[in-house]
C-alpha cells in the first residue's frame, strides 16, 4: 500500500500551510491554512483545490494561527465534511480567529467593491463571511495531548505539546501499511524552549519522517528573556517624560506574553504603578480563552495563578470592549501603556492611537512583532519621518523601539537541535520558510545528517 504525502502550500514559503497524506483506504489533511498574498491571487490560490474536499476523511489542525487554519471555510464551502482533530484550546481560539477573518474578508471586499463598481469592473466576492466562518465551530473534534486517536482506516494521530501558542501541536501519525507501520512526524509550527506561560516543546521519538518549519532556518534570535529586560528600560524611559507606550501586538499570545511580562515587572515592582490597556475586543476574547484553558499553560504559571497571582488580571490592567471607552483614552494625559491590535498596524484601534501620538516626542511606538512590507508597522519600524494615516501626513515624534526577542518559532540552533534528538530519520522535509530562511538550515543540516529535502508547491512524495 503506497503512502504518499502532497505538500499543498507552506512550501518555500510561509503561508497557507496545507498537506495531504493518502493512503489506499484514506484521505488525511494536515492543516487548511491561508494563503496571504497579493489580493489578485488571494481568491483563487483559496479557491483552488487539487483534491476533492468531500472525500477527506480526516483533517487535523496543529494551531490556531490563520496561516495553519484560515481556510477551513473555504473547505467547508466545498462541501468537507469530515471531523477536525485539534486540541480543545485550539478549538476554541480558531473559532475567535476564524470569525475574526471572516470580518477582515468582509471588510476588504467592501472596500475593493467600492473601488470597482467606481471603475465600472465587476464586483468581486469575499472567501468567506462571518456566518461562513462560524459554521467550522460544529467540525471540531477536540482531543487530549498524547492520546493516541484512530482518525481513518488504518491511520492514529497523537497531538504533543509544540510549545508555539496556547494549545498548540506537534502532530505524529502512525500509518499502518499491512505489517509494517509508517510514523510521520509534523512540527509545524514548533515553539521555543523557556516561553512565558507555554511548556517547552515536546519532542517524539521513533519516527521515519519528519515535515518541519523552517520559518527562522537561518537566523538565531536573542532569548526571550533579553524581552522583560528591554521593555523595562523602555517604559521607564518613556515614563520619565510622562509619555505613553503604544504597543501594537498580535492578539493571539503577543498580547499575552506582553501581559505576563508586564505583570513580572509590576510584581517585583521594577515599574512604577502606571494604568495599562489591552485595547480589543479579541485580545480580551482570547485572553479569556487561556484564563479558561489553564491546563495547557505551564507549571510555574499554574502555580501563579493557583496563589491568586494571575499574569492575566492584576490592579492596573483593564480590557477595553467599549469603543467609546477606548476613545476616552485620548483625552487621558497620564503616562499609560496601551497593547492593541493589529500587528502590523494596518487595521483597528492601534491606528487610532498612533495617530493621535505620533507627533508627541514624549511617547513611544514599542514594536514586538514582525512587520511586513508595505505597512504602516514597517514605516514607523524604518523611523520614516512623515507617515501617512487615514490620507493625513504626520511627522514621526515619538520615539521607536523595536524588541526582537519576543518570537514564538524555533530559531536555526533551536530546530538543528529538535532534529538531531529526533534523529536517526528516513527523510526530513523543511517546509513553512521563506528559501532565504530554509536554505542556510538545510546547509546547516546536511553536515549531520542525510535526507533532507525541501519540497516544491504541489509535489508528491512516496513514503515507504
Ligand atoms: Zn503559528
Ligand atoms: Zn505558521
Amino acid at each position: 500500500m503506497p503512502v504518499k504525502i502532497k505538500f499543498l502550500g507552506g512550501v518555500r514559503t510561509v503561508t497557507g500551510s496545507s498537506h495531504l497524506i493518502s493512503t489506499d483506504k484514506s484521505e488525511i489533511l494536515l492543516d487548511a491554512g491561508l494563503f496571504q498574498g497579493h489580493r489578485n491571487d488571494f481568491y483563487d490560490i483559496n479557491t483552488t483545490f487539487s483534491y476533492n474536499p468531500r472525500k477527506l476523511n480526516a483533517m487535523l489542525l496543529s494551531h490556531a494561527h490563520i496561516d495553519h487554519s484560515g481556510n477551513i471555510p473555504s473547505l467547508l464551502k466545498k462541501g468537507m465534511r469530515c471531523k477536525i482533530y485539534t486540541t480543545a484550546a485550539t478549538r476554541d481560539l480558531c473559532k475567535l480567529m476564524l470569525e475574526d477573518s471572516g470580518k477582515i474578508q468582509e471588510e476588504d471586499i467592501r472596500y475593493v467593491n467600492k473601488i470597482n463598481r467606481r471603475l465600472g469592473l465587476p464586483l468581486r466576492k469575499a472567501l468567506y463571511n462571518r456566518k461562513e466562518a462560524r459554521h467550522a465551530a460544529k467540525r471540531f473534534h477536540p482531543v487530549p495531548y498524547s492520546q493516541k486517536t484512530c482518525v481513518a482506516n488504518n491511520v492514529f494521530a497523537t497531538f504533543y505539546d509544540a510549545g508555539h501558542i496556547l494549545g498548540s501541536s506537534i502532530i505524529v501519525l502512525d500509518i499502518k501499511d499491512g505489517v509494517q507501520s509508517i510514523r510521520l512526524g509534523y512540527a509545524v509550527d514548533l515553539g521555543r524552549r523557556n516561553l512565558p506561560l507555554l511548556n517547552d516543546p515536546f519532542i517524539p521519538t521513533g519516527l521515519d519522517y519528519l515535515i518541519i518549519e523552517s520559518t527562522y532556518g537561518g537566523r538565531v534570535r536573542p532569548p526571550i528573556e533579553e524581552a522583560k529586560i528591554k521593555l523595562k528600560e523602555v517604559i521607564l524611559r518613556t515614563i520619565e517624560r510622562k509619555g505613553k507606550i503604544l504597543i501594537p501586538a498580535f492578539t493571539l499570545e503577543r498580547t499575552q506574553e506582553v501581559v505576563y511580562f508586564l505583570s513580572e515587572l509590576f510584581k517585583d515592582k521594577s515599574l512604577p504603578f502606571i494604568p495599562v490597556y489591552v485595547d480589543s475586543p479579541l485580545a480580551t476574547d482570547i485572553t479569556d480563552v487561556f484564563k479558561y484553558h489553564l491546563d495547557y499553560l505551564n507549571q510555574e504559571t499554574r502555580q501563579h495563578i493557583s496563589q491568586g497571582q494571575s499574569p492575566f488580571e492584576f490592579l492596573n490592567l483593564s480590557y477595553i470592549r467599549d469603543q467609546k471607552e477606548s476613545k476616552t483614552l485620548n483625552n487621558d494625559r497620564r503616562p499609560m501603556i496601551i497593547i492593541a491590535g493589529c500587528g502590523m498596524c494596518e487595521s483597528g484601534r492601534i491606528v487610532h492611537h498612533i495617530k493621535n501620538n505620533i507627533e508627541d516626542s514624549r511617547n513611544t511606538i514599542l514594536v514586538v512583532g514582525y512587520m511586513a512590507k508595505n505597512t504602516l508597522g514597517k514605516r514607523i519600524v524604518e523611523k520614516t519621518p512623515f507617515v501617512r494615516i487615514f490620507g493625513i501626513e504626520y511627522q514621526l515624534n515619538a520615539e521607536v523601539v523595536v524588541i526582537n526577542s519576543f518570537s514564538g518559532h524555533a530559531d536555526k540552533n533551536e530546530l538543528t537541535d529538535f532534529i538531531t534528538q529526533s534523529l536517526p530519520l528516513k527523510r526530513i522535509f523543511l517546509v513553512h520558510g521563506d528559501m532565504e530562511q530554509t536554505q542556510p538550515l538545510f546547509e546547516n543540516l546536511s553536515q549531520i545528517c542525510q535526507n533532507v529535502y525541501i519540497p516544491a508547491k504541489d509535489e508528491e512524495v512516496l513514503l515507504e
